[in-house]
């Protein structure tokens, strides 16, 4: 294995915008937070990679001289990714490429090289996790040089390297996380401040990790039951600096911002108490902790969005996503909300499990209730327990299209292309449903203001 003797002071990290406001500014967090905490001893530059074919994206990416190449890869980039990595390896493969963000996952990324482009990159390497925990000790040891990468590999347990030669991965690639929020910069109140997208969207991190598991979900790596939030003073700080740099709609980072109330109320209190009519909030709230207190305090704010995953009515789906909602419970609990805001209730279509018959008693409930209805087809994520479960679950997934699953027992592909067109005709009516809105996949099939 060849010695890599780096003369690393550049680091060049890139970004894939997307065209979604909320996404570019959550992209933007991501990278703020590689870009200032995380390289220390670096010198930084970053580079836009919109708008561009992987040889440009390549071109102005070596441009900057890089001694080490980061990017943050969401799941939706990674085809665009691997073909930024592809045109790198031919133009300047001795440079390490540094992939971060939840696609960071060797299993995951092996499945879409499959299904689209092989990687060819010789020094790929992965830094598996939140990028505060894997990034800076990385950049650390490629900044010493005289490591090879299977050695790196071998001592850092949360990086993967893509051994191109041998065609496969090395080292464990295991998720890390940040032994204490506490010690995390701020990414507003901050020297060097982010600031709002032109849309007036900017987020702010309530809190890592989630009660639950869900089997379909990211949040399975975040460490199972553990919540870690930021501190209600860090909270308060982050908001204050979010809206004077002109945020007026405040994404909030949280699996669900309802299950502390110490962090909801100093989010209440921080937002409310800026006394702007067009300040508002999105977010995930979880059904069952809508109540008491804490729905007091979502109630005192302006929601833009507020998503409620139900996810399914199918008891076996339940199980095997392993998170269960009682029908009575959770439609008491939206009639709670919909006192001060529509719920955006989350449907998944072919969950293992479901059936075309449970799916469409799911949607009826759903439908049933005074709410706008999200159904999305089923995605296999990058460290979720179904993507790790596909062989036994007998999942058929089309990784070429975001993982999307294409057939499972139960529900084979035929009928789920059924189950999407009995939806589609569901929406042209006659609508006799309580909700106002139908969206699927992310586009709006039936809407009452229509
Ligand atoms: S889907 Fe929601 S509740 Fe389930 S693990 Fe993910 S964040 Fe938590």
């Amino acid at each position: 294995m060849a010695e890599n003797n780096f003369p690393a002071k550049h680091l060049t990290v890139c970004n894939f915008p997307t065209p979604f406001d909320g996404e570019v500014a959550y992209f933007e967090l991501g990278l703020h937070r590689i870009a200032h905490p995380c390289a220390p001893g670096w010198q930084v530059a970053e580079v836009s990679l919109a708008q561009h074919g992987a040889e440009k994206q390549a071109q102005a990416v070596l441009e900057t001289r890089p001694d080490a190449i980061l990017i943050h890869v969401y799941r939706d980039r990674v085809r665009d990714a691997l073909a930024l990595a592809d045109a790198l390896a031919a133009n300047h493969p001795e440079t390490p490429l540094i992939w971060c963000g939840w696609t960071a996952h060797a299993p995951y990324l092996q499945a879409v090289s499959q299904a689209t482009l092989p990687i060819r990159h010789p020094r790929l390497l992965l830094a598996c996790g939140e990028v505060e925990a894997v990034v800076p000790p990385l950049l650390a040891r490629i900044a010493e040089g005289g490591a090879d990468f299977e050695a790196l590999t071998e001592t850092l347990s949360t990086v993967a390297w893509f051994d191109s030669h041998a065609g496969q991965w090395k080292g464990q690639g295991l998720f890390a996380q940040v032994p204490d929020v506490a010690g995390l910069a701020p990414v507003w109140d901050s020297p060097t401040p982010l600031r709002a997208h032109p849309g007036g969207a900017g987020w702010i991190e309530v809190s890592r990790g989630c009660k639950y598991a869900c089997s379909f979900c990211v949040a399975c790596s975040m460490g199972e039951g553990s919540v870690r939030p930021h501190h209600p003073e860090r909270i308060r700080a982050e908001v204050a600096a979010a809206a004077s740099q002109g945020v007026k709609l405040f994404g909030l980072l949280a699996a669900a911002i309802n299950y502390d109330e110490q962090s909801l109320r100093a989010l209440s209190e921080s937002i409310v108490s800026r006394g702007a009519p067009d300040c508002r909030v999105a977010g995930t709230v979880h059904a069952k902790f809508a109540q008491g207190d804490r729905l007091a305090l979502m109630a005192s704010m302006k929601w833009e969005t507020m998503i409620v995953g139900l996810q399914t009515t199918t008891a076996e789906a339940q199980r095997l996503m392993r998170r269960r909602e009682e029908r009575d419970v959770f439609a008491a609990a939206v009639e709670r909300l919909r006192a001060f805001c529509v719920p955006e209730v989350e449907l998944i279509l072919g969950l293992p499990g479901d059936t075309a018959k449970g799916f469409e008693a799911s949607v009826r409930f759903a439908l049933s209730l005074p709410v706008s209805v999200s159904v999305y087809c089923l995605r296999l994520d990058p460290w979720s327990k179904f993507l790790e479960q596909r062989v036994a679950l007998g999942l058929q997934a089309d990784f070429a299209n975001a993982g999307r699953v294409s057939a499972l027992p139960g529900f084979p592909a035929d009928e789920l292309k059924a189950a999407g067109e009995w939806l589609r005709a569901l929406a042209r009516g006659p609508w006799r449903h309580r909700a106002s809105r139908l969206m699927f996949d992310g586009t709006p099939i039936y809407s009452s203001r229509r």
